[in-house]
């Protein structure tokens, strides 16, 4: 394995200024992991700068499409090569369990490039019938350098999904990776390079949010910035955007209702209600963190759930049994166990879980809580961590009032057997993504993105290329009228 735990700025892998470094921390154990280059505001400068470069000067932007999307094809397939390698630095870094960084996480990011080097020759403009002596045409051209800043709950996935639609259009990037888990970004960084992407195209700069990621929200040389991760810094990313009058897109958080109707079938709702909220071991922005059960079916469903939640196997991530590692940091761990503390004492009845799992890193019992009510705070508050919320329904009306009654809009779902209900539901959820009898589809094809405080633009499908595109309009007069 080899990664240059280093910044990747013009195609070279070099410390950052001063020699600053930060350590990676191991979920498994709480000890450290690895040292990385901590990029501090010149570096930020100086990575926008050869991105610009790499822009103005650089072939990137000149290529045809096709020569685009060959390079990213090779890159999707170096990292389709090297799944193994970065599947273990997602594990390590994040600790997730590594069977599904295997099988979901490495192969979607793979496809998500594969998706977008297949748009990249389908970029184009229109033309426009005018009135007069005159043809207009639309050209679609690149906005220029982005910058993009990604968190660590999916890393290589969060990089695809940035990286696909700004590449395709002939964009240069610099890129802030989360903190917690920067290897497989640098990891892809450098499968770039060998793809054939010129220097200064990529540029990668691990580092902290206040610092480098604030340096390069607010630098006068981007032209455009995409984030995913807290609602409240997407606050700041927006307004340093503001200032500098750049187009943004975010991606916050959620918490989406998952609705479960009295005709669901119940194993199927449970096990989907169950995937929902603790796939990542709930560090999903999409989790379905409030469970919404009919009253008809609500003992029954709290026992199976809870069943379900304390078979859940809990271990180290990389025996291939288990399905749930350890939270990324202390920072998260303490948040959730604050937030399960709150459970208890505001009320709702803990069913299993609730603790510590092991001695040490950063393990939590799969958690479910019943009897939530709308109020509490385990019910309003993004938790990212295994804890269900089970709410119980009584009317159509009501519940979907009650779904729709939060800050948030990212996803939401319904389980029922009846397609009137679900067309009904679905219609009326106030959500980016809703789901019918499933959870947690992401087809790189298909527009994903926020309602409310939620998130700004869509990622994925043809909607993310809009974001990374702008249209020129050039008129040019004939000698006669159009026929
Ligand atoms: P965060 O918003 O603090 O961090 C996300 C990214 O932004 C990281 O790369 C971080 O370094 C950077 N950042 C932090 N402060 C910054 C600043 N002032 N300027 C510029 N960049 C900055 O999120 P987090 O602390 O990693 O996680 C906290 C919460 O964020 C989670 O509990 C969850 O609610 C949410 N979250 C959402 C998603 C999502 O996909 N929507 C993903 C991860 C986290």
């Amino acid at each position: 394995m080899f990664v240059c735990a280093q910044l990747l700025i013009n195609g070279k892998f070099e410390d950052a200024s001063g020699g600053k470094t930060f350590e990676t921390m191991d979920p498994r154990t709480g000890e450290p992991l690895m040292t990385v280059a901590e990029a501090q505001a010149e570096d930020v400068d100086r990575a926008v700068k050869a991105a610009r470069q790499a822009f103005d000067h650089g072939p990137w932007p000149r290529m045809s499409g096709r020569q685009r999307g060959n390079i990213m094809h090779k890159l999707a397939t170096l990292m389709e090569k090297n799944t193994e390698e970065l599947a273990t630095l997602e594990s390590l870094d994040n600790g997730k369990a590594y069977s599904a960084a295997f099988s979901i996480d490495v192969p979607m990011a793979v496809e998500h490039l594969r998706y977008y080097a297949g748009w990249a020759d389908k970029i184009y403009g229109q033309t426009i019938p005018t009135d007069g002596k005159m043809q207009a045409y639309t050209l679609k051209e690149p906005l220029g350098v982005v910058g993009q800043i990604i968190p660590w709950n999916f890393p290589i996935l969060m990089q695809a999904w940035k990286l696909g639609p700004a590449l395709a259009a002939g964009n240069t990037i610099v890129m802030k990776v989360a903190e917690q888990t920067p290897l497989s970004a640098l990891r892809v960084g450098e499968l770039a390079l060998e793809a054939g992407l010129p220097p200064g195209v990529l540029n990668i700069i691990p580092g902290d949010g206040p610092v480098a990621g604030a340096a390069l929200a607010s630098h006068k040389g981007i032209d455009k910035i995409a984030f995913t991760g807290s609602t409240e810094v997407g606050k700041i990313i927006m307004r340093q955007a503001a200032e500098n009058v750049i187009p943004v897109t975010l991606e916050l958080g959620g918490k989406s209702a998952c609705i479960i109707c009295p005709d669901a079938d119940l194993d199927e709702a449970v096990r989907g209600a169950h995937e929902a909220l603790f796939f990542n071991h709930g560090q999903c922005c999409t989790a379905g963190s409030r469970t919404f059960v009919h009253e008809s079916i609500y003992d029954e469903f709290v026992a199976r759930a809870a069943k379900l939640a304390s078979g859940r196997r809990v271990g180290d991530p990389f025996d291939r049994a288990t399905q749930q590692g350890p939270q990324v940091s202390q920072e998260q761990y303490d948040k959730i166990m604050g937030l399960i503390s709150t459970g208890v004492e505001q009320g709702a009845k803990l069913e299993t879980g609730g603790k510590r799992h092991g001695e040490r890193g950063y393990f939590v019992q799969p958690t479910v809580f019943s009897n939530v009510t709308d109020d509490m705070t385990i019910a309003t508050d993004e938790i990212f961590g295994p804890v269900q919320s089970i709410l119980k329904w009584s009317t159509v009306d009501e519940v979907i009032r009650r779904a729709n009654n939060t800050e948030y809009g990212l996803a939401a779902g319904v389980f029922t057997q009846n397609l009137a209900m679900a067309n009904t539901i679905s219609r009326a959820l106030k959500a980016g993504t809703v789901w019918v009898n499933t959870w947690n589809q992401f087809d790189a094809g298909v527009p994903f993105g926020g309602y409310k405080t939620s998130g700004i633009g869509r990622e994925k499908g043809e909607a993310a290329l809009s974001h990374y595109t702008q249209t020129k309009a050039v008129y040019m007069p004939m000698a006669e009228p159009i026929t």
